[in-house]
């Protein structure tokens, strides 16, 4: 097979490549978000000529007026997945096509031409492809992709975009969570919501987690890790953290997870994660779960277990939350034997250590 073409995707080989060296020290302390690989991904979107210029080149930064759209009304929506390196050396993608329709769901909530699944997913394939080397190869590291776009239109109008770049970067991480497998204290946000009905909560746009980072500053001051955001009306109901699902695990073994009422984030590893556990014959309900209760189901002993999941995170145990009026520890604060058995269930398919019965995924 030509190693040039990916569907639509040319490739133009970057002539400056980091060399083997070069790579190999920046695979070893990547850092989430801060190492990028030689390549990106790039396509254009006009009304007149559709979907063009599809190309894999050299990373480059982008040259822009100081009018465009997006940098005045934040017309931008991204995704984030990964490509993990298989025992016999190969590559795969984790349920790309997942994504691709969430992409298209948040296009549409910003007004904007949703990209068809297929060069969504070719887009990706061509990246990791053209920089394959750079999949880390230690244990429980990747490569994180990130698609993105955004309206291109040099104008103030605040209409909808109807030119857009769509862009993908890539970059190798190993645990997104400094502490490593340890679990994670939660500030409880009182004074900031993350999405109201009607709003933006549901989708991945750049704007949502612009307006939580006052939130998490406020969290780590307060010593914390993470946020969990409460619903936007009643402020009584857990909803999910800044960029991760939410799960409980009750004495009984049962599990509960928030449902996608439109304020949450619909996560790929969260429906993944509801998918493994009743293959093990766990019950898990999508049910709404108040935040006094989980400090009383804590605190008797009812609640055994909680963690957090999503791409970057995996899958990552809570010990403690505090809040103005919250203080409790989840079981004795450390990592939990369910999110344990979960995380391998998952991660194990996901390194390909075991079978994909659900055809997740996409080897490249
Ligand atoms: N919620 C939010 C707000 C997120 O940003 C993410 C990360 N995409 C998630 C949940 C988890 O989603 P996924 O499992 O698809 O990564």
């Amino acid at each position: 097979m030509k190693q040039d073409t990916e569907g639509a995707f040319l490739l133009e080989r970057n002539p400056d490549c980091a060399s083997h060296d070069e790579r190999a020290g920046l695979i070893a302390a990547p850092g989430f978000g801060r190492v990028f690989t030689d390549h990106m991904a790039t396509m254009r979107y006009t009304p007149d000529r559709g979907w063009h210029d599809a190309k894999i080149g050299p990373r480059t930064g982008l040259d822009m007026h100081p009018a465009t759209k997006t940098l005045h009304y934040a017309i931008e929506i991204f995704e984030g997945l990964k490509a993990y390196r298989l025992p016999d050396g190969g590559a795969t993608l984790f349920r790309p096509d997942a994504n691709a329709r969430r992409f298209q769901s948040s296009a549409e909530r910003l007004a904007m031409a949703p990209l068809p699944e297929q060069l969504f997913v070719e887009s990706v394939r061509a990246l990791v492809r053209a920089d394959r080397d750079w999949i880390p190869s230690a244990e429980g590291a990747s490569l994180y992709i990130r698609p993105f776009m955004f309206g291109v239109d040099a104008d103030l109008v605040p209409d909808p975009a109807s030119e857009y770049l769509y862009c993908v970067l890539a970059n190798p991480v190993a645990s997104y969570f400094k502490s490593g497998d340890k679990a994670v204290t939660l500030w409880v946000s009182d004074t900031y919501t993350r999405a109201a009905p009607g709003g933006t909560g549901a989708v991945k746009c750049g704007g949502n987690y612009a307006a939580a980072l006052v939130a998490q500053a406020e969290g780590k001051r307060q010593g914390c890790d993470q946020v969990v955001f409460l619903d936007a009306v009643e402020r009584r109901w857990v909803e999910e953290l800044g960029g991760m699902n939410v799960f409980f695990v009750f004495e009984d073994g049962s599990l509960q997870t928030p449902p996608l009422t439109g304020t949450i984030l619909p996560g790929i590893t969260r429906d993944s994660l509801i998918t493994l556990a009743r293959g093990m014959g766990l019950t898990v309900r999508e049910e709404r779960y108040g935040i006094d209760e989980w400090q009383a189901d804590a605190r008797s002993g009812r609640l055994v277990e909680a963690f957090a999941c999503g791409t970057a995170a995996v899958v990552t145990s809570i010990g403690e939350v505090k809040g103005r009026e919250q203080a409790f520890t989840i079981g004795d604060g450390g990592p939990g034997p369910v999110a344990a058995r979960l995380k391998s269930a998952l991660t194990d398919i996901q390194f390909g250590r075991a079978p994909d019965p659900h055809g997740w995924l996409d080897r490249l």
